[in-house]
């Protein structure tokens, strides 16, 4: 069947092959080499119930990272699509230029006043959280320029971070290999390293190591000139970079280091966010309030796309009372369908009681497992925080020693996850879950089961 003919069949009518070759023939992947993929053929998801997930051959799997970090509700919740459904029905769309907008878009941000830290009184809307920290760059410059202090340009943010994919969010984001395709940074972003204790800070007490991690911060602010400093960017526990769950001492040091020099903190919720840590925002559980917060994902648990970034009332009162009009705005800002979903979401979310249940119940429960999954032999470190984690693989237990990352010991785990019915991400040699927050006890207890088989069998191959 040539792909042209292909494409007019139902989708129940084409075999995982088919699927497979009009993919390759015309879909180019997000981060993925091309030509690799082709050669090996992509796997084709076709449906999701709750934590679950299901391929074009009929295989069950156990989704441990809620699609990309976002799926907090889990699949197939009747009140979303209702909302949806609702909306596109009502109004599809309309905007929020130009002195209009829609209820559900006053709606959201109303409710996400009530659920933010109190100085959160506002909000501006974006379609995702790449977006949602280009606005973070705009609106931090814009602030600075209002209080008459141009100069203040600089972004300090973090090595193996992970901002968003547009040019402002790869330039902040601190991966070596984004940087090194495009000719990015931007100007005025500066990265200091990340408060990574197992790879920068053996045999060091651990609340040492995260004071030590933010005067990383304070030392940079001092090269650089605090007149030059605009900002200081973080996610409260760094997801992409492989779940780095920093030290209790960290984050509070970050927030007195940028009061001392009137730099504005900005914490990236968009993994964070709405319930993944075990409070509404990642910031509350590592006892900071910042001054911005970028969100995306969590907040309609990726059933439709929707981000956009918190302003506290410090850059809130400035841009509102001294600002003008602040020239930015994105054509799906305040989506009607978007703000809908998430509204019923945040209202699903609140009524199930999840963030309470992953910071009394299953995050201390998932906490348990890993701990037990430490005793493995290939692993060397566990990390957890409410329901995300990481497993680090080692090659030599009792001395820390890692693999040599030519062999790519966490793709092998991560092929044996997904021929054994589970996904996990493999960052290096990490091994990730981010469940969805309904995941249950005995699902914990599932997926912590094949955690296990797949270590063994890694450790088979290995020999
Ligand atoms: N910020 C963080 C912390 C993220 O993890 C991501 C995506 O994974 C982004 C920003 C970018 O969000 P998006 O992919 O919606 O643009």
């Amino acid at each position: 069947m040539t792909a042209a003919t292909a494409s007019a069949a139902p989708a129940a009518q084409r075999t995982t092959a088919e699927w497979q070759a009009a993919d390759a023939a015309h879909h180019l992947h997000p981060f993925t080499d091309f030509k690799a993929l082709a050669g090996r053929g992509t796997r084709v998801i076709t449906r999701g119930d709750g934590i679950y997930l299901w391929d074009s051959e009929g295989q069950r799997i156990l989704d441990a990272m809620s699609g990309l970090w976002c799926v907090n509700v889990g699949y197939g919740q009747r009140a979303l699509i209702d909302a949806a459904t609702r909306q596109l029905e009502t109004l599809p769309f309309y905007n929020s230029f130009f002195q209009t907008t829609t209820p559900p878009a006053i709606q959201l941000a109303e409710r996400l006043a009530e659920v933010a830290p109190p100085s959160f009184q506002h909000v501006f809307f974006s379609s995702s959280g790449s977006e949602g920290n280009d606005t973070i760059v705009r609106m931090v410059r814009r602030y600075w320029d209002i209080q008459g202090q141009p100069n203040r340009q600089v972004i300090i943010s973090r090595l193996n971070a992970y901002h968003g994919s547009t040019m402002a969010g790869a330039s902040l984001g601190g991966m070596s290999g984004m940087h090194a395709q495009g000719g990015l940074p931007i100007p005025g972003i500066s990265h200091i390293e990340q408060p990574f204790w197992f790879q920068l800070g053996q045999g060091m007490d651990r609340e040492d190591f995260g004071r030590r991690a933010a005067a990383w911060l304070e030392a940079r602010i001092v090269q650089l000139g605090a007149d030059k400093v605009a900002a200081f960017i973080g996610e409260p526990v760094q997801g992409a970079g492989g779940v780095i769950v920093p030290p209790a001492s960290y984050w509070p040091e970050i927030r007195r280091i940028c009061d001392k020099y009137g730099i504005l903190l900005v914490s990236d919720e968009v993994i964070c966010g709405f319930g993944r840590t075990g409070r509404w925002f990642g910031c509350e559980t590592m006892g900071v309030t910042p001054d911005l917060m970028t969100f995306a994902k969590g907040v309609t648990s990726g059933y439709v796309p929707l981000g956009g970034v918190m302003v506290g009332e410090r850059v809130a009162r400035a841009l509102i009372d001294e600002g003008g009009e602040f020239q930015h705005g994105y054509t799906y800002s305040g989506h009607p369908v978007a703000c809908a979903v998430a509204l019923a979401n945040l209202e699903l979310i609140r009524g199930e009681g999840l963030v309470e249940r992953v910071r009394e119940d299953t995050g201390p429960y998932l906490a348990r497992l890993f701990d037990e999954l430490s005793a493995h032999p290939l692993v060397g470190e566990v990390q957890t925080c409410g329901l995300m984690g990481a497993i680090q693989l080692v090659r030599d237990k009792a001395s820390s020693t890692v693999f040599d990352p030519e062999q790519s010991v966490g793709m092998l785990c991560r092929a044996h996850c997904f021929e054994n019915g589970l996904i996990m991400r493999a960052v290096g040699d990490r091994m990730i879950v981010a469940p969805p927050l309904v995941i249950t006890r005995a699902q914990l207890d599932e997926m912590a089961g094949l955690i296990r088989l797949c270590l063994d069998k890694t450790l088979a191959e290995l020999g």
